[in-house]
């Protein structure tokens, strides 16, 4: 049954003007959604004003809005203010919910009201038959993780709990199971025998941008590492699923995981950047990393001698989130490299931002009478090629609606991310300076032998 109300907790906050509002308008737009979307929050809103914040989210998101399928969501939109604590917001959501059989709430607000907003739903008679989306961190370590994961099972049925890493909703991303498993070409490859090496970099070129104070409680590994990373590793490592249905695809997802060896603090390098302290919200002493490089290892026939080399971080050069999976060169090397220089290896470059293509580096025959090698790229970008993919958040609302888990996170794939990076989690040595604009501290650059430089588009 496809849920029949939107219910936004937090809809005065920052990821639902940033993402939910142009979702909804997009789905909208593609008769997929005409169902009543209430927000919640504390601030006394009306609303006029909730239309109003959609309004300005739309048209910061579209190049033109078009009125009337702006109208259309608008119509459908309305508020109640209300103290999470207090059981009236509840019992007034529930007399807005009268008619809905499938609602769907969605907790954009801090992990802190989680537990509050569950048992208000709960005491309310609306977990019963209503669907739930969490949103990322998803806790702050493996115990808080399955504290939470015992709160949600209190009130909702497993297969009505949605756990959102947006990065399993983004095409670009979705693209790297396609790409193995659609290709003859690479798959025989794809193991200790030809491959030398993976990166992973991703990297922001920007600060906190205005939310230091929240992002200091965080730190790269809990924001991005145990996340978006590992949900990018697990993709390029995980072996066929046995069957193509979304249980067999989370389990293919959960048994890679299950393979990873906890991250060492010997092979991690945490940063900071110069200035991070002064930040408003910061503590002057602060030791979180807003940079963190680091070393993991699948202990898997498959990967085994397969060094994982992962990275991320704020205030580095560029914006950019990139795989590299650097092949081992030929087994007997009969053409030299131009110049005389080392032969570079083949690359197969995966490009997931902005401008999101594939790039794969290969060695061409240099011009000229030797018989020597030149690195070259062949590249596809993703946009010109395919024109139009979807938002990930659109993709995901859409597919909770619809009861459908393929792009969520299984409790244990969670669980088993925490497991992975709790060895590096609130490490007490102090972390490394470095100079915004640049790629972190020194020590990184020596953990991984050298990064590959994203492709910038
Ligand atoms: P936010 O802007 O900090 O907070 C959302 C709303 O929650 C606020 O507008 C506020 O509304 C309410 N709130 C704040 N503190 C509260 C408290 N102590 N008790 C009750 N309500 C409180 O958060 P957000 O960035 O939108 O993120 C929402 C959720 O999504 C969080 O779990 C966050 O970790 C996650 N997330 C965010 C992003 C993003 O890009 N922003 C990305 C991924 C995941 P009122 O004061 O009006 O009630």
């Amino acid at each position: 049954v496809r849920s029949d109300a939107v219910v936004l907790f937090g809809v005065t906050g920052d990821l639902v003007s940033k993402k939910l509002f142009p979702a909804l308008y997009e789905l909208t737009r593609r008769d997929r959604l005409d169902v009543p979307v209430i927000g919640v929050a504390r601030s006394p809103w009306d609303d006029q004003q909730l239309v109003t914040t959609a309004r300005k989210s739309v048209a910061e998101a579209n190049d033109e809005i078009d009125d009337e399928t702006f109208d259309a969501l608008a119509r459908n939109l309305s508020m109640i203010s209300g103290d999470y604590a207090d059981p009236v917001t509840y019992q007034r959501l529930a007399e807005r919910l009268r008619d809905a059989e499938r609602p769907i709430f969605y907790l954009a607000i801090p992990p802190a009201v989680f537990g509050a907003v569950v048992e208000g739903l709960a005491a309310a008679g609306l977990a019963d038959r209503g669907r739930v989306i969490v949103e990322k961190p998803f806790g702050r370590d493996l115990a808080s993780s399955q504290e939470l994961d015992r709160t949600l099972r209190a009130a909702f049925d497993p297969q009505r709990v949605f756990r959102i890493d947006h990065y399993l909703g983004k095409e670009a991303v979705e693209g790297l199971y396609a790409f193995r498993f659609a290709n003859r070409l690479f798959e025989p490859l794809w193991n200790n025998q030809h491959i030398d090496n993976v990166q992973v970099t991703l990297a922001e070129g920007f600060g906190t941008q205005g939310r230091a104070g929240f992002y200091d409680t965080v730190g790269a590994t809990r924001d991005v590492l145990q996340n978006h990373i590992l949900q990018v590793v697990a993709l390029i490592a995980m072996e066929p699923p046995v069957a193509d249905d979304t249980d067999a695809f989370r389990e293919a997802e959960a048994a890679v995981l299950r393979q990873i060896a906890p991250l060492s603090p010997e092979s991690t390098v945490r940063g900071q950047y110069a200035g991070y302290r002064d930040e408003p919200g910061v503590r002057p002493d602060s030791n979180t990393e807003t940079f963190v490089a680091t070393r993991l290892t699948i202990d898997s026939p498959r990967w085994a001698g397969v060094p994982f080399h992962l990275r991320t971080g704020k205030s580095l050069p560029a914006t950019a989130t990139e795989v590299v999976v650097e092949f081992k060169q030929p087994q007997q090397p009969l053409i030299r490299a131009e110049g005389g220089a080392g032969a570079s290896a083949n690359l197969l470059r995966f490009r997931l931002g902005r401008g999101d293509g594939i790039t794969m580096s290969i060695q061409a025959k240099s011009p000229g009478a030797e018989v020597a090698s030149r690195p070259v790229d062949l590249s596809v970008d993703f946009g010109v090629a395919l024109g139009h993919r979807q938002e990930a958040y659109e993709r995901l609302l859409d597919d909770a609606m619809d009861g459908q888990h393929l792009r969520f996170a299984r409790e244990e794939t969670i669980q088993q991310e925490w497991r992975i990076v709790e060895p590096i989690l609130d490490l007490p040595a102090p972390v490394q300076t470095y100079e915004k604009g640049t790629w972190g501290p020194a020590d990184a650059e020596a953990l991984a032998g050298g990064w590959h430089t994203p492709y910038l588009r």
